[in-house]
C-alpha cells in the first residue's frame, strides 16, 4: 500500500510499515492528564501523531486512533507516589474530581481545535475503565506476576525479569533497578522498590476511590493505558505512541503488564515523539517557562515577543523531525511564520495560474521527491523544503519565466493542497481583523437604510432588515444615542 519507514523506538531500527491487518490500522497515544489548562508541551505529540495519523488515511489505511483522557492514578512525584493530580486539584479548588477533569478536558480539546489536530476515533476515560483494569490485574496475578500486600496489588519485576526483558525499550539495567535500595516512608508494602502498583490502597484523604476485592482504592497509572488500547484495538495492535518522556517508566511498565496479562507485546511499533526545549532550556514549571496554549497564541507571556497563532505553532513543530528536540525561540517562531505567510500565499497563486504549452519543470519527479521524504519516517522538514523550492517555480511561472501544460499544472495544484491541507493539515488563517472591517461597514449600511426605512415610517421593512441581519448571525440593538451590534 505504501513504501512507508517507521523509525521503531523499541528495536531501535528503521522498519517498513506493515500492519498486522491492513487496510486497518490500530493506533494508540498517551492522552493528557486533565488537572490543568493545556500547555505547549501538549503541542507536539498531538501534532505529531495528527501527522502519522493523517498521512495513514491519506494512503487508505482504515484507521482507529485511540488517545485516551488520563483522569484517575497519575500522582504527584513519581507513578506510586503523591497525591493524584487530579484530586490535588479538585481539593485546592473545593470541586468535584470529575469538574476538573470536564474543565481541562474542553480547555484540551479547544486548544486542539485551534492547532487543526483532527479528533482520535475513539478518546476513552481511565475512570470509565476500573473493570478493564482490574480483570487485567486478575490476568497478572493468575499468571504470578504479580502480588497483592496491604490491599495494593503490584507488579513483581523481580519474578518477571526472571523470563523477560524489563527494561529493553528504555534501555535500563534491571539488575541496577532491582539493587536501588532508596527506602522511602510506606515503601516497605513492595518487595522490591522498582515494583510498580497495579491497585492502591486509597488512604481516608484520597476522594478518587473504588471498590475492588483487594481494598477501596484506585488503579495505577501505567494500567489504563494497556486495559484501554487492548480493549479497543486488540491484542495485537500497530502502532502505540506518545513523548519521549514516557519510554520510562510508563511505556516499559505498559510492556510489562501486557506480556504478564497476554503472554506477548501487544504493539508492533513503538513511536515517540522527542520533547519542546525554550530558549534552550527544558521547560517546566518550576523553571517558570511554562506556558499554556492560550498565553502561546495571545502572547502574553515575558518571554514571548508577540502572539504566535495556532498555525504558526503547527508549522513550527513541523518543520523540526519529530524524532529531533525542537527549541521555542522568538526568532524560530517569527521566521516560521514568515515561511507559513509565503508557503500559504503561493498555494493561494497557484490556483490562479493559467498553463502554458510546455513544462519547464518535472512535476512528477518534484512529487516524488516530496513522498519520499514523507515516506522517510515521516520526514517533514525535508518535505517542507522541497515545498518552499517548489514555490520559487510557483513565482516563477506566475512572472511568466516559467510554464506548466495543463496535466502538469493540475497535478501541481492537487499536490500543493493534499501535502499542505490533507497531510500536514495547515489551514489558511482567517483574516479576522479584514472581515470584521468588511462587515461593521455593511452593518452600518444596513443601518442606514434601517433608519430612513424608520424615517419614511416603513416599520415592516425596518424590522425585516433587523431580522434578516439576526438571522445572519449580527445582533442589533438600538440605543439613545444610536445602535450596537454583535456577533
Ligand atoms: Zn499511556
Amino acid at each position: 500500500m505504501s513504501n512507508l519507514l517507521i523509525y521503531n523506538s523499541l528495536t531501535r531500527t528503521t522498519q517498513k510499515f506493515e500492519p498486522i491487518n491492513p487496510p486497518y490500522v490500530g493506533m494508540y497515544v498517551c492522552g493528557p492528564t486533565v488537572y490543568g489548562p493545556a500547555h505547549l508541551g501538549h503541542a507536539r505529540p498531538a501534532v505529531t501523531f495528527d501527522l502519522i495519523f493523517r498521512y495513514l488515511r491519506y494512503l487508505g489505511y482504515k484507521v482507529r486512533y485511540v488517545r485516551n483522557i488520563t483522569d484517575v492514578g497519575h500522582l504527584e512525584h513519581d507513578a506510586d507516589e503523591g497525591d493524584d493530580k487530579i484530586a490535588k486539584k479538585a481539593k485546592l479548588e473545593n470541586l468535584e474530581p470529575m469538574e476538573v477533569v470536564q474543565t481541562y478536558t474542553e480547555d484540551y480539546h479547544k486548544n486542539m481545535r485551534l492547532l487543526n489536530c483532527l479528533p482520535p476515533s475513539i478518546e476513552p476515560h481511565a475512570s470509565g475503565h476500573i473493570i478493564e483494569q482490574q480483570q487485567l490485574i486478575d490476568k497478572i496475578l493468575a499468571n504470578g506476576y504479580a502480588y497483592e500486600s496491604n490491599g495494593s496489588v503490584y507488579f513483581d519485576i523481580k519474578k518477571y525479569a526472571e523470563k523477560y526483558r524489563y527494561g529493553k525499550l528504555s534501555g535500563r539495567n534491571v539488575e541496577d533497578l532491582l539493587e536501588k535500595t532508596r527506602t522511602l516512608d510506606g515503601q516497605d508494602e513492595k518487595r522490591n522498590q522498582c515494583d510498580f502498583a497495579l491497585w492502591k490502597k486509597a488512604s481516608p484523604a484520597h476522594i478518587m476511590h473504588w471498590p475492588s476485592k483487594w481494598s477501596e482504592g484506585f488503579p495505577g497509572w501505567h494500567l489504563e493505558c494497556t486495559a484501554m488500547s487492548t480493549k479497543y484495538l486488540g491484542e495485537y495492535f500497530d502502532i502505540h505512541g506518545g513523548g519521549m518522556d514516557l519510554q520510562f517508566p510508563h511505556h516499559e511498565c505498559e510492556i510489562a503488564q501486557s506480556v504478564g496479562a497476554l503472554g506477548h507485546d501487544a504493539v508492533k511499533y513503538w513511536v515517540h515523539n522527542n520533547m519542546i526545549t525554550i530558549n534552550g532550556k527544558k521547560m517546566g514549571k518550576s523553571l517558570g517557562n511554562a506556558m499554556t496554549l492560550e498565553q502561546f497564541f495571545a502572547g502574553e507571556h515575558e518571554l514571548l515577543e508577540q502572539p504566535y497563532s495556532p498555525m504558526t505553532v503547527r508549522f513550527f513543530i513541523l518543520q523540526a523531525h519529530y524524532r529531533s528536540t525542537l527549541d521555542f525561540s522568538n526568532e524560530a517562531l517569527q521566521a516560521s511564520e514568515k515561511g507559513l505567510e509565503k508557503l500559504l500565499s503561493a498555494v493561494k497563486a497557484l490556483e490562479t495560474l493559467t498553463p502554458g504549452k510546455t513544462s519547464s519543470f518535472s512535476v512528477s519527479e518534484f512529487k516524488e521527491k516530496c513522498f519520499d521524504a514523507i515516506n522517510d519516517d515521516f520526514n517533514t522538514p525535508v518535505m517542507i523544503s522541497h515545498l518552499f523550492e517548489g514555490v520559487k517555480h510557483i513565482n516563477l511561472i506566475k512572472d511568466g519565466k516559467e510554464s506548466l501544460n495543463e496535466a502538469d499544472l493540475n497535478e501541481l495544484k492537487k499536490l500543493y493542497n493534499d501535502l499542505c491541507f490533507e497531510i500536514l493539515g495547515l489551514r489558511a488563517e482567517e483574516e479576522k481583523s479584514d472581515n470584521s472591517e468588511i462587515i461593521g461597514s455593511l452593518v452600518d449600511m444596513i443601518q442606514q437604510l434601517r433608519q430612513q426605512a424608520k424615517s419614511e415610517k416603513n416599520y415592516a421593512l425596518s424590522d425585516k432588515l433587523r431580522d434578516e441581519l439576526n438571522r445572519a448571525g449580527v445582533k442589533i440593538k438600538d440605543t439613545k444615542t444610536g445602535y450596537e451590534w454583535s456577533f
